[in-house]
């Protein structure tokens, strides 16, 4: 396994090399140096950088009938040949190989923010020892070592279930996507991700042999979807061509002249416009990992730009996931219950369960392991503890069960729905047993965030699978006008669905297992990168690190931003192109003196796009985040 991002690596290193070789053979070519008698240097640049252009050209043309603007590119460097301009030749493919370079360089760079997202990740596992669990470094865990795995983390190592059974997203290790049950004795690799149920596995490799494949996976999901849209630049070949086409002919219709209509194709190749989208994206990526923004690819940059609605998930999103228990309503003995619910709630990875169990632990009450467990993603928990089948969950889950929840209960957690708490009611064996109220913050920053967007013309809805009284209380909280509650997985999935059928284009922000789907859906999807899950940020385009909502106004800004600025360089080189063509038309400029109008039209370019890297800085409310903060979550 250990090739891919050495390949990756080397690749970029080639391409960097081949420029520098290329530059320098220019360099000597345009000073008449000839090293060998009668060989123009500029052959090194035109073999090391022209051909695989004209190649990758000829396979998008053939294969995909596909015009890019490698084929501009490609016109003029034959054109030039034709013309045995080779200079000309060798600093058109040159150009494109820097852009090239730009491009492989801002994704290698999205990368490794990702890598260093799945670093900080705390790579500790449970090892389960007899009743206890015990949170510790992966690297110490010997093989042979029980560990537990919950839902929505990825499993840290691999090796065989020895209890419970889920089902498991391994599409990062073979690209399929639809979830493979997994039960007692069957094998489970590190960096897949557990979707429902909790296990305890039996370790059978150690961390050096496993931990790799993670990263690797996380490399290769960051590369796929790349294709999603068309370049902003690739849209505009296919006219350009058509343009150039007319151009030349024209001219040489009018003129008789073939060298000048040759010459057209050559200072018509966009250098300019080749670089107007990388260098963009470059520097945008760039701004944006200073404020905790990993972004996968430039492409969820380009469609951030278009975005006119954010859904924001509940818990964990909006408010900071850390509830805490305010009311513990018994049924019968407290300690009782409470046991009871916090034994079935030890296998939640969800901030209610976790924080139920942390209340329980503190109250001194035992936490058993529940015999079994499967969580009922959006509605609760189902476990077994000391025989008796336990349901905790909200009202939807109650009713399905046919669990009657009496009105004295609904009554008390009604009154406190109005001050945004949530209510987790807990029936044993199909018998009401109690319910427990939590109390959660809003985020600091949700409240700026949301009327910073809408001053943007940015829509905000909430989604949350919470009732909608407790929603309600949120999203006014956080003065965001829509909401819909107790939504389930699918439900925040259909609800972003319907949205875009509608001609909205939705960026999801969510954090939990149960946005996973929505964050997939969306045009564009951001996970938390602090409370979220594994599996959700495994969805996203773009994992928030740190949490922090106040930046995502300045990331739609800065996305619109670079988006106007790619236009602009594209608008202007076409202008400045024009302008060349105009001059070589009118025979006051020869291909040489063309391409070098290019240079200055691409300085330019460069220069407007590197300013994208200081947008922001002193914008108010804007939060840099230069060290990522360690994930809670383990996984
Ligand atoms: P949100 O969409 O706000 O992040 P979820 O979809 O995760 O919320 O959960 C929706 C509702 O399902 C919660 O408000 C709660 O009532 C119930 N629920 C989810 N998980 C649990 C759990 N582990 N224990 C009890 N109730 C839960
Ligand atoms: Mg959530």
């Amino acid at each position: 396994m250990g090739e891919i991002p050495n390949i990756l690596k080397d690749g970029f290193q080639r391409s960097v090399l081949l420029m520098a070789v290329s530059a320098a053979a220019l360099v000597l070519s345009y000073a008449g140096i000839t090293p060998v008698e009668r060989f123009d240097m500029a052959w090194v640049a035109i073999v090391l950088c022209g051909f695989p252009i004209i190649w990758g050209a000829v396979k998008g043309l053939a294969i995909d009938h596909d015009i890019r603007a490698g084929v501009l590119v490609s016109m003029a460097i034959i054109a030039a040949l034709c013309l045995q301009e080779y200079f000309a030749a060798g600093e058109v493919a040159l150009i494109m190989q820097i852009g090239d370079c730009l491009e492989q360089f801002s994704s290698k760079r999205a990368r490794k923010g990702i890598e260093r997202l799945v670093d900080m990740s705390p790579k500790t596992g449970r090892v389960v020892e007899g009743d206890e669990e015990i949170v510790i470094p992966v690297e110490s865990i010997p093989v042979g070592a029980v560990i537990r795995v919950l839902p929505g983390e990825s499993v840290p190592l691999d090796g065989r279930i020895v209890s419970g059974s889920t089902s498991i997203d391994q599409s990062v290790m073979t690209g399929e996507s639809i979830p493979v049950d997994k039960t007692v004795g069957d094998e489970v690799c590190s960096g897949t991700i557990n979707q429902m149920g909790a296990f305890d596995m039996e370790v059978v490799r150690g961390n050096e042999d496993s931990s790799f494949q993670r990263m690797a996976a996380m490399v290769a999901s960051a590369d796929a979807g790349r294709t999603r849209v068309v370049r902003i630049a690739d849209r505009w070949a296919t006219r350009l061509v058509a343009v150039v086409m007319v151009l030349v002919l024209a001219t040489y219709l009018l003129t008789w002249d073939i060298y000048r209509a040759v010459t057209i194709m050559i200072v018509f190749c966009p250098c300019a416009f080749i670089l107007a989208t990388p260098t963009a994206v470059v520097a945008a990526i760039g701004n944006l990992t200073r404020y905790g923004l990993l972004v996968k690819d430039g492409d969820s940059l380009e469609r951030m730009a278009e975005v006119d609605t954010v859904a924001f998930d509940k818990t964990g999103t909006v408010t900071e996931g850390e509830p805490s228990v305010v009311d513990v309503l018994p049924e019968g003995d407290r300690d009782g219950f409470l046991s009871v619910l916090a034994s079935a709630e030890s296998r939640s990875e969800h901030p209610l369960g976790r924080a139920i169990v942390a209340f329980a632990r503190s109250e001194g009450v035992r936490v058993s392991d529940p015999e079994g467990f499967a969580m009922k993603v959006g509605r609760g928990v189902e476990a077994l503890v000391d025989g008796k089948r336990v349901l905790a969950g909200n009202i939807p889950m109650m009713e399905e069960a046919s669990v009657h929840v009496p009105p004295s209960a609904v009554e008390r957690a009604e009154a406190l729905y109005g001050r945004g708490c949530t209510s987790v009611y807990v029936s044993v064996d199909g018998k009401f047993a109690g319910m427990v109220s939590l109390s959660d913050t809003i985020r600091d920053g949700s409240r700026r965030t949301v009327s910073e967007l809408s001053d943007m013309g940015v829509g905000c809805v909430l989604l949350t699978g919470d009732n909608p009284r407790a929603a309600s209380f949120i999203a006014s909280a956080a003065g965001i006008g829509e909401y819909r509650a107790e939504c389930t997985p699918e439900g925040k999935m259909g609800e972003i669905a319907s949205l875009q059928d509608a001609g909205r284009k939705v960026m999801m922000v969510g954090d939990g297992v149960n946005d996973a789907p929505a964050l997939k859906t969306a045009w564009v999807g951001m996970a938390m990168g602090g409370t979220g899950t594994d599996i959700a940020v495994d969805a996203a385009d773009i994992a928030l690190v740190g949490d922090r909502l106040e930046n995502i106004p300045h990331t739609v800004d800065l996305s619109r931003r670079m988006v106007g600025r790619i236009r602009f360089n594209i608008a202007f080189s076409l202008v400045w192109n024009a302008f060349a063509v105009g001059l070589s038309m009118m025979a006051v400029i020869g291909p040489v003196e063309g391409a070098l109008v290019h240079n200055v039209g691409s300085v330019f370019v460069v220069a407007n796009s590197a300013l994208l890297l200081v947008h922001g800085r002193g914008r108010e409310g804007l939060i840099r985040v230069d060290e990522p903060q360690s994930r809670p979550s383990s996984g």
